[in-house]
């Protein structure tokens, strides 16, 4: 049977939504943040930002565990607005981008950080190290336009209760509008697509038993996650 990838839908006051969001495509975004394509040793003024996707199977609820892959020695965090896309569209000009916003989550981009590295070494695809089951937890999807999303501060992830990354949505290289225009270029973007936009500096390694707490400043959703034990 097939299966169907939801997530809840809220309101901005968090209150829930008796529909739920049908996610189709995860569209993630690479290098959006300056500091940290400096950090993982790129030139972000000579490289500008890119896409990759993950499986629907890759997207794992709120208040969920993650299960820590068997494959690898090295699984990272990285933090991430992410945007629910509302309607379908292609080749979409930056000034219509914002018609096609359903509304903001926070996720987590989960990598494998030495099995992605491992592919790039190859020249081989990244799927190892990002599309695994559970790689990409998501809060609900909060209803909202890129005028409400101005209310919201900075991105801030706690893992143990303390901070390990901190970096506002409004330094992103892409900002919402272009990084609609430029995948939108390529690939059609559909209703229920989720574009996460890119994480800023402070990628981390994770172990069994953190709590990890992700958030947006103002926002209603926080997405709380337990690194449970490794695969056998
Ligand atoms: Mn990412």
């Amino acid at each position: 049977m097939l299966t169907r990838y939801t997530l809840p839908i809220c309101d901005h006051d968090g209150s829930l939504s008796v529909e739920q969001f049908s996610v189709n495509k995860i569209i993630c975004i690479g290098r959006n943040y300056a500091e940290h394509a400096r950090e993982m040793g790129h030139d972000p003024e000579r490289e500008p930002p890119f896409f990759f996707f993950k499986p629907q199977s890759a997207l794992a609820q709120n208040n969920t565990d993650f299960i820590y892959p068997h494959f690898s020695q090295q699984v990272e965090h990285e933090l991430e607005l992410v945007v629910a896309i509302g309607k379908s569209g292609e080749q979409i000009s930056v000034a219509d981008a914002a018609d096609y916003v359903f509304g903001f989550a926070v996720g987590l981009d989960m990598t494998c950080r030495d099995r992605q590295r491992e592919a790039k070494q190859m020249g081989r695809p990244w799927e190892l190290g990002k599309g695994f089951d559970g790689s990409a937890p998501c809060t609900a999807i909060q209803r909202g336009s890129l005028t409400t999303l101005e209310q919201y501060g900075d991105l801030v992830l706690t893992r143990n209760g303390e901070e390990v990354q901190r970096g506002n949505w409004r330094t992103m290289v892409w900002s919402i509008p272009e990084l609609i225009t430029e995948v939108s270029r390529y690939i059609k973007l559909e209703a229920g697509d989720l574009i996460f936009t890119g994480t800023p500096a402070g990628v981390g390694q994770v172990t069994p038993g953190d709590a990890l707490c992700a958030s947006l400043e103002g926002f209603s959703q926080e997405l709380t996650i337990v690194i449970a034990k490794k695969q056998s």
